[in-house]
């Protein structure tokens, strides 16, 4: 029902408004993301084939995925630090689904991976693969398989997966 308005305009029928709500799906949706400067470096860093850290010189603590500000010393973190590509399971999950929750045919491991050189708890969610779920293990040794130089884009996925690697 359209309303009587004593401003200027044209008020929208019902099957007016009944268009406007209608979505079509899928949607066109194109967004971008500013990474800010911390992880602007550190994702240019992959497209080199490293990991690179922020350091705080107060609680000392080497971040990553690197940040800007210490969340515990409220405060500017100081240095840039490359650390391994090397680290170890800190937990990890076998999933079935993809992120949009449609079925996989072979279920993908997904892990917490404490980076060596990083402070302890530091870490990045990623891949595991080149091992069989039953035999992934909490602390186990893990290393990043990268794609080839002339392949990578500057995305975390520059890293293919992580998989079992030397014990320290
Ligand atoms: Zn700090």
């Amino acid at each position: 029902m359209a309303v009587q308005s004593d401003y200027p305009g044209t008020p929208l029928s019902d099957a007016q408004l009944r268009q406007v709500l209608t979505v079509e799906t899928p949607p066109l949706l194109r967004y971008a993301w500013d990474t800010g400067v911390a992880v602007g470096r550190f994702l240019q860093e992959l497209k080199n084939g490293r990991l690179i850290a922020r350091k705080c010189r107060r609680c000392r603590r080497i971040l990553v995925p690197p940040r800007i500000f210490c969340e515990e010393c409220f405060r500017r973190t100081d240095e840039w630090v490359y650390v391994s590509d090397r680290g170890r399971v800190n937990t990890y999950s076998v999933s079935h689904i993809r992120w949009d929750a449609s079925p996989l045919k072979e279920p993908v491991i997904v892990a917490v991976i404490e980076i060596d050189g990083a402070s302890p708890g530091m870490g990045i969610l990623h891949y595991l693969a080149e091992i069989k779920p039953e035999d992934v293990r909490i602390g186990m040794a893990v290393e990043a398989v990268w794609k080839p130089a002339g392949e990578r884009t500057g995305s975390i996925l520059d890293i293919r997966y992580f998989r079992p690697g030397p014990e320290a």
